[in-house]
């Protein structure tokens, strides 16, 4: 038997790996892109080309959370660095150009994690109410919703996106919002995400129980005491099964 009237999930690398995606979408737009500025130019492989996009994305990412630049800054200097390194065409245009393509196939390419359908039916079945909160523009996520076909399971009213709450995990005011939607006391809320700092954190100095699903080898860096670590959707599934 649970204790818990609802159950939240974060989106992002929790409910599917947008590392992954990541990496088909812009390895996709690196073709558009050779196809487009490169046909006379000796090719960088696709391989060489996003290992240090890689780097780059997530060298450069200080510049929004620490110096307040747009996406759209950030994005610029990420993509002209890259090409520049590998003394391949660039420019803000071109960064645009590379970027608009972006954001048009990303969702294509967000698969469920394994194991995330019997999860959902798992917990429907015991009549808990199922609930997503996850921090990033309305468009964006309800792209990837709608890929995950998750509507089946989660009502919309059940889904808080930052964008149109005006607050974002780690903030507790997120988390007191679908608590006031759901009209449950928060101790018979879980939260389940794959953050430590926005999700477990955010969820449980919300009063929450938490669950941490680990699946990108995260460290800890605070005392918070989830019920649980776990790496797959898979695992989750078992300890509900188990308690
Ligand atoms: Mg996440």
């Amino acid at each position: 038997m649970m204790k818990w009237q609802g159950v939240g999930f974060d989106l992002d690398n929790t409910l599917f790996s947008h590392e992954l995606a990541f990496k088909k979408a812009i390895k996709h737009c690196y073709i558009l892109y050779l196809n487009k500025f490169c046909q006379s130019k000796p090719i960088v492989s696709t391989e060489t080309f996003f290992s240090l996009f890689k780097i780059n994305s997530d060298k450069y990412w200080y510049l929004i959370e620490e110096k307040g630049l747009t996406k759209r800054e950030y994005r610029r200097i990420r993509f002209n660095e890259t090409m520049k390194s590998l003394g391949l065409p660039y420019g803000d245009h071109i960064a645009d150009f590379f970027h608009n393509n972006y954001e048009e196939c990303v969702d294509d390419y967000s698969e469920p994690y394994s194991g995330l359908y019997e999860l959902l039916s798992l917990l429907k079945n015991k009549k808990i109410i199922l609930a997503i909160i996850t921090n990033g523009t309305r468009k964006t996520q309800c792209g990837k919703i709608e890929r995950l076909k998750l509507n089946k399971w989660i009502q919309k009213n059940n889904i808080i996106i930052s964008e149109d709450v005006g607050y974002e995990k780690p903030e507790k005011e997120i988390f007191n919002c679908l608590q006031k939607r759901l009209q449950l006391h928060s101790k018979e809320l879980l939260y389940i995400g794959d953050s430590w700092k926005h999700d477990v954190v955010g969820a449980m100095d919300a009063g929450w129980d938490s669950i941490f699903l680990n699946t990108r080898n995260e460290k800890r860096n605070t005392n918070h005491k989830p019920l649980g670590e776990f790496h797959t959707l898979e695992e989750v599934t078992s300890y509900f099964l188990s308690i």
